[in-house]
């Protein structure tokens, strides 16, 4: 991995590229400042040093012929207080597209390279500021959906992962010393540690560890979401029923870059967890659509999900339209909104009960919203698996922490049976040493360059 700071001056548009008040063109390096004083022409102070963490009014202007391309703000960040440890200036300007095209175009004339997808925050970590916990959880926190899910990134920004890893770390790193000290110089006068000393080491940590990894189902949920998919015949109340979950909640829209609007994604808060319906566009067009077309996509978007909800009309008999889907869900988590309660109700559902016995049925009215919280909550409890949630305060929700955790446990339980089978302490070495490893992996003490390419390539550039 290569340590410490990069030699060159990176730089990036850090804001979205659009029309909005203000856009930011972020740089990096021992060039930002020098840079900064070429392309830069404050009022009345040509040429004049920029004091670091002050902001100045001025002008973007192309050196070639000094002309102006925006009157911005730009600071000017000293290392080390700075994002990425190094030398830092961000210009403020007028988001328009061409107006943070041309002025990046301008840094990188001056002498800045574009800076790779995450290459800000790469700065950060690999200068020390943050551990790879932190770095990732910047992406969580960008990507957040829910509060709780806000939530749960900001602690882990905080370090509160990060702590809890690093004393479960140095627990078992005193614990490696004590036993090398022992193998290394059998004869001097050290204390040999007790095997009920160093059981009671391997068991408390794994006990923590073991904390942690439980958290991750949680943890997984509250980060990522859950894939749900409104499925049902025509005219049952599907895009109703999911105007009215949406309901004043309707904040969060993602338009999956580079597709048409029809890819877009309606998130649903349901008590913190975001449910992403997908395909809403073929809910909303589901009457252009011709039938087999629209059971090949029910098809496969309930491939994809993780849960299903089924829409019945409670108004009519159910029949053989809408049994047809009965086949498709049943390996899937599923509830079933039986709508339309607010009209006389003549369905029948035994059969169906008993086709399903472990599926809830929640009367609703997506017209009046009646029965929408309580459908919200049934929700949420199939998510969870009725689960209680954990009142632990530090939580995982990355897969690549949970596997390095698991690693970690696989590594001390093996050391616990060496113990347990008296074998000498050189093989509980032998297993201390990896688990140390899994743990470093999680904070990005001992991660390799492709993991660390795989990590900050989710983000975005300018991040
Ligand atoms: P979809 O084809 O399954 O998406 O069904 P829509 O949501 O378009 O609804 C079909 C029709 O049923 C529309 O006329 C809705 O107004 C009506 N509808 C939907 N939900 C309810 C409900 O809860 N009660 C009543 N009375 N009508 C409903």
């Amino acid at each position: 991995m290569s340590q410490g700071a990069p030699g060159d001056t990176i730089a990036a548009i850090s804001t979205p590229l659009g029309m909005g008040g203000i856009g930011i063109v972020r740089l990096s390096g021992p060039q930002a400042q020098p840079i900064a004083q070429k392309i830069f022409r404050r009022r009345g102070q040509e040429g004049a040093s920029l004091l670091s963490h002050r902001f100045y009014l001025g002008e973007v202007i192309r050196p070639e012929d000094q002309t102006v391309i925006d009157e911005v703000l730009l600071v000017f960040m000293s290392q080390p207080k700075t994002y990425t440890r190094e030398d830092v200036v961000e210009i403020q300007c007028h988001s328009g597209i061409l107006v943070l095209k041309e002025i990046l175009q301008v840094v990188l004339r001056s002498g800045a390279r574009l800076a790779e997808p995450g290459e800000f925050t790469k700065r950060a970590f690999l200068n020390g500021r943050i551990d790879l916990t932190q770095a990732e959880a910047v992406i969580d926190l960008i990507s957040a959906k829910t509060r709780e899910s806000l939530d749960l990134a900001n602690r882990q920004r905080a370090g509160k992962l990060a702590t809890e890893v690093r004393l479960i770390k140095e627990g078992l790193l005193n614990l490696l010393t004590s036993l090398e000290a022992g193998v290394d110089f059998p004869e001097e006068e050290i204390p040999e540690i007790s095997p009920a000393e160093i059981s009671r080491q391997i068991k408390n940590s794994l006990e923590r560890l073991n904390a942690l990894w439980q958290t991750y189902q949680e943890g997984r949920i509250y980060r990522e979401g859950i894939a749900a998919v409104i499925v049902g015949k025509p005219n049952v109340g599907k895009s109703s029923l999911l105007n009215s979950l949406l309901g004043e909640d309707r904040a969060i829209v993602t338009a999956i870059p580079g597709t048409t609007r029809d890819t877009i994604e309606e998130i649903i808060n349901i008590q913190g967890i975001p449910l992403r319906i997908l395909d809403t566009a073929g809910l909303r067009h589901a009457r252009d659509l011709i039938e087999e077309e629209g059971v090949k996509r029910t098809k496969k978007h309930l491939s994809q999900a993780d849960l299903a909800i089924w829409v019945l009309d409670g108004s009519q008999p159910a029949n053989s339209e809408d049994l047809a889907i009965l086949p498709e869900i049943q390996s899937k988590k599923t509830i079933i909104a039986v709508n339309k309660n607010d009209l006389p109700q003549r369905i029948a559902l035994e059969s169906l009960r008993a086709k399903l016995p472990e599926t809830p049925f929640i009367p609703v009215s997506a017209l009046y919203g009646s029965g929408i919280d309580r459908l919200k909550e049934v929700i949420r409890g199939l998510v969870l698996n009725g689960k209680l949630e954990s009142s632990a305060e530090i939580i995982i929700a990355n897969l690549r922490h949970k596997q390095a955790i698991e690693a970690a446990r696989d590594s001390l339980s093996q050391a616990w049976q060496s113990l347990k089978a008296n074998l000498s302490y050189e093989f509980i070495i032998l297993d201390l040493k990896p688990a140390l490893e899994s743990l470093g992996e999680i904070l990005g003490e001992e991660t390799s360059e492709d993991v660390l390419d795989r990590i900050f390539g989710q983000f975005c550039i300018g991040k």
